[in-house]
C-alpha cells in the first residue's frame, strides 16, 4: 500500500466514524463557519479549564477532506494547553501551505492531510476546521471568564 493510499485510508476512517462530533454542554467558546467554494461547514465548540482544552468537539457536514481535519484535530487538540495547541496549529498550517515537512510526532493521523497539497482547491477543505478553531478561541478570550 503505498503512502497515498495510506493517508485516504486514514481521512476516509476519520469521515466515517469522526471523532468527538457530537454537542458540547457547558462550552466557553465556539464558532462555525463554512467553505462556499465546496458547501463544507464546520462548527467547534471548546470547553477550557485552566488554559487546557479539557474538551473540543466538532459538528458539520461537506466533503471527507473537512469533516477528517475536523475530525482529527479534535482528537490532536484535547487536553492540550493553548500554547501546544497554537503549535500543532502552526505545524498542520505550514504542512498544507508546503512549508515544512509534516512531522508524525507532532500531528499523528494529520499527516495525512499533507495528500491534499497537490490539490490547492482541497486546501480550504482542510484549512477550514483550523480557521474555526482560531477564530474560537480568540472570541473566548476576548469574552473569557473572569480569572480565579
Ligand atoms: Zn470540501
Amino acid at each position: 500500500m503505498s503512502l497515498e493510499d495510506m493517508y485516504k485510508e486514514v481521512i476516509l476512517d476519520h469521515y466515517k466514524r469522526p471523532r468527538n462530533k457530537r454537542e458540547l454542554l457547558g462550552a466557553t467558546a465556539s464558532c462555525h463557519k463554512t467553505n462556499p467554494l465546496c458547501g463544507d461547514e464546520i462548527t467547534v465548540e471548546v470547553r477550557e479549564d485552566g488554559g487546557v482544552l479539557a474538551e473540543v468537539v466538532f459538528s458539520g457536514q461537506g466533503c471527507s477532506i473537512s469533516q477528517s481535519s475536523a475530525s482529527m484535530m479534535t482528537e490532536a487538540l484535547t487536553g492540550k494547553d493553548r500554547a501546544s495547541a497554537a503549535s500543532i496549529a502552526r505545524a498542520v498550517r505550514a504542512m498544507l501551505a508546503a512549508e515544512a515537512e509534516p512531522s508524525e510526532d507532532e500531528l499523528g493521523d494529520l499527516v495525512a492531510l499533507s495528500g491534499v497539497r497537490r490539490y490547492p482547491v482541497r486546501i480550504k477543505c482542510a484549512a477550514l476546521a483550523w480557521d474555526v478553531l482560531d477564530e474560537a478561541l480568540a472570541d473566548g478570550t476576548a469574552t473569557g471568564s473572569a480569572p480565579h
